[in-house]
């Protein structure tokens, strides 16, 4: 009996070894924390990660024990999402991602990931598309040129050959244009915010409706709430204007278009209201992804480069702000962009006098 309890323990005791070589030899930092979060163990790369010591920082406070801004905000937080993009106190080269795993009752897993060669691919593949776009724009910009120098009606038997490559041309400047928009809006953190008046805005808005629409639909706009915003003209202005043009293209003549301003103390919204085709419900979740078309012939057939909800959707994210989307095959859409009252500024005495 004896014995046999003495193999079983001996064979007990070499699987945790077991089990703790292995956590110790993972390239990812592990750190389980009591119900204080405070450190009970760690491996190695949690010290060379988190610039953690052995024994100095046994049953300290994770948070006094790790130097890294924004941890114990997310850890009372209760850590729900990961912390992305944090560099560790002992290596400024090194982004990490922290998640936190609840385990047992009372206890949690910090898990450390080294997400900097993630990030330098992600980087490459940013200026790839920035320079490609970049490289592509100066001939672009000449074959358009040479193109408009000719007349089509003067050469009829290559007439419809060169209006279709006019309008392949502008097809092609115009997804340059905005993949160079979004490396922009991707590299940014913040955009240079001042005050967006909404009156003149929305006012531009319905004329450019009306250009695009050339009178097949009938145009609205309203304002409802008296405040403008804090953002960047030119980037909210693009957002707009894309949920603008996209309601005119897609749908048909004789279909009604409102663009519409409400504001109170609770927030900002401005929409864009459709009897258009609509879109079915599976659609709705990847629209904002680049290039992603509900029918990629009816886009091209309007000028779409499947690129504008995705501007749209940077240029909200960089504005703390985002889109909401309802729709209805056969019915149509409404676009909103939603706003919390930190971007809402009333507006100046001198503006309402002018
Ligand atoms: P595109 O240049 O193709 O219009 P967007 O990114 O602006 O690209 O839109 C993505 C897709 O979403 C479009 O191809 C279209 O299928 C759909 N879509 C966008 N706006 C509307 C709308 N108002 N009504 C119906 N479908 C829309």
């Amino acid at each position: 009996m004896k014995r046999s309890a003495a193999r079983r323990r001996t064979k007990l005791f070499g699987l945790l070894r077991a089990f703790r070589d292995a956590a110790v030899a993972l390239p990812d930092a592990l750190v389980a924390v009591d119900a204080d979060y405070r450190i009970r163990w760690f491996n190695t790369a949690a010290g060379s990660m988190l610039g953690i010591d052995y024994p100095r920082d046994l049953d300290r406070r994770l948070v006094d024990a790790v130097a890294i801004p924004g941890l114990k905000e997310w850890i009372d937080g209760g850590g729900i999402d990961p912390l992305s993009d944090v560099t560790s106190p002992r290596d400024p080269e090194l982004h990490l991602s922290l998640r936190l795993i609840p385990y047992a009752e009372g206890h949690a897993l910090l898990l450390v990931r080294d997400v900097s060669q993630l990030l330098r691919v992600e980087k490459m593949r940013r200026d790839f598309v920035a320079n490609v776009s970049h490289e592509l724009r100066t001939p672009l910009t000449v074959v358009h040129g040479y193109l408009d120098l000719i007349e089509p009606e003067q050469i009829p038997e290559f007439e419809s050959i060169i209006r279709e490559l006019r309008s392949q041309s502008r097809r092609m400047t115009q997804i340059v244009e905005d993949l160079l928009t979004l490396s922009r809006l991707d590299a940014e953190e913040t955009l240079p915010m001042s005050r967006v008046a909404i009156r003149p805005l929305v006012t531009t808005l319905h004329r450019d409706a009306e250009g695009l629409s050339r009178g097949r639909h009938t145009i609205s706009a309203s304002i409802e709430g008296p405040h403008d915003l804090q953002g960047s003209s030119r980037d909210l202005y693009s957002a707009f204007s894309n949920l603008v043009s996209n309601a005119v293209r897609y749908t048909p003549v004789g279909g009604h278009i409102r663009i519409v301003w409400t504001s109170n103390a609770q927030g900002g919204r401005l929409s864009v209201i459709d009897t258009g085709h609509g879109i079915s419900p599976q659609h709705l979740p990847r629209l904002t992804e680049r290039f992603y078309r509900v029918s990629t012939s009816r886009s091209r057939e309007t000028g779409g480069t499947g690129l504008g909800l995705s501007i749209v959707k940077h240029v909200l994210q960089l504005h703390d702000a985002h889109l909401e989307i309802e729709s209805e095959p056969g019915k149509g859409s409404t676009f909103s962009c939603v706003f919390n009252p930190e971007q809402l500024l009333l507006p100046e005495l001198v503006s309402e006098e002018s």
